[in-house]
């Protein structure tokens, strides 16, 4: 809790916002799955701030969609990523997440969406015009 608290005396603007995002953002570590520590750590920060996404808690500086160099750089890139995926197919990060209880495989991305993760990438990428 202290890290939290001096975290939050460096937040500017919206603080409610940001606070509860932040909780929620460690809230979901608590639950998901990590691959049995296979899984790029990118792809757990992305997974951690899609869900925050998806509750509202976007803070300014989130970049926008499109943007960033590689599918697992984490944090608002992955989870803009990942919230592409999942409108190709509804439940997919929730699925991705029950995969990665027992090890991770990139290959549980065409598993899901039927192409691989660097073609999902690419697609993606090309649909915001980056
Ligand atoms: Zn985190």
């Amino acid at each position: 809790m202290l890290i939290k608290i001096s975290y939050i005396q460096g937040i500017k603007g919206d603080i409610k916002t940001d606070f509860s995002g932040v909780l929620f953002h460690e809230m979901i570590h608590v639950w998901q799955w990590n691959g049995k520590g296979q899984a790029p750590g990118g792809l757990i920060e992305g997974i951690a701030n899609f869900v925050r996404f998806k509750a509202d808690y976007v803070p300014n500086g989130w970049v926008k969609p499109g943007e960033g160099q590689r599918w697992d750089e984490g944090y608002s890139v992955t989870a803009r990523f990942l919230d592409y995926c999942n409108g190709l197919k509804q439940g997919f990060v929730a699925e991705l997440n029950k995969k990665m209880r027992d090890g991770y495989s990139d290959n549980f991305f065409s598993q899901l969406l039927g192409k691989t993760v660097d073609q999902l990438w690419k697609d993606y990428k090309a649909k915001f015009g980056n």
